[in-house]
């Protein structure tokens, strides 16, 4: 087989040792195991990030073992409980400080549905103000959930390139905004 034969089938292994990949697909790979997460942890899904974290589930082996609390140092939101309307706008401004290409995993039932908090001064899911990758159910998702979000997540990142990302969150804000269009009763 030709070098340019080789080079034309990313991801086809060469003999034992080797294997061809594209420039983006090997970048992608480095990205998937060093996610810096910025948790925004309202409740009590907070603390079962913290036993995510702990030696017993060992966050560090996925590559994801340190937490920022500053947005431009992290490229991942994990938004851990109840989130307010007079939270939300802080959230979103903390979304748009996170380093591009950003992903956001939404924890347990509060964050993605407002959970058992139907009030009026809850957001009934965070999507409806930030594009959402992931979602975890349970109230509160066990800590292996969170680990298992985490896999889905690296695995999107290893397969997915930039143009597809940006196209994903475009398509999911003009959502956003659908969904938040006020409606007018004539
Ligand atoms: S989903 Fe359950 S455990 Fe998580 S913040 Fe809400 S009430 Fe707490």
């Amino acid at each position: 087989m030709g070098l340019n034969e080789t080079l034309s089938k990313p991801g086809q292994a060469i003999g034992d040792m080797a294997q061809v990949s594209t420039l983006e697909s090997f970048i992608n790979w480095g990205k998937s195991y060093s996610l810096w997460p910025y948790p925004f942890a309202t409740a009590c899904c907070g603390i079962e990030y913290m036993g995510a974290a702990c030696s017993d589930n060992d966050i560090a082996r996925f590559g994801a073992e340190r937490p920022s609390f500053s947005p431009r140092q992290a490229d991942m939101i994990l938004v851990l409980g109840t989130i307010t309307y007079k939270m939300a706008p802080v959230l979103r401004q903390i979304y748009d400080q996170l380093s591009e290409p950003k992903y956001v995993i939404s924890v347990g039932a509060c964050a993605s549905s407002g959970g058992m908090f139907h009030a009026y001064g809850v957001v009934q899911g965070i999507d409806r103000f930030l594009p959402v990758d992931i979602y975890i159910p349970g109230c509160p998702p066990r800590p292996e959930a969170i680990l298992d979000a985490l896999i889905k997540l690296q695995e999107k990142v290893k397969t997915q390139g930039l143009e597809e990302r940006r196209q994903e969150v475009m398509k999911k804000i003009e959502e956003i905004r659908e969904k938040n269009k006020p409606v007018i009763v004539k």
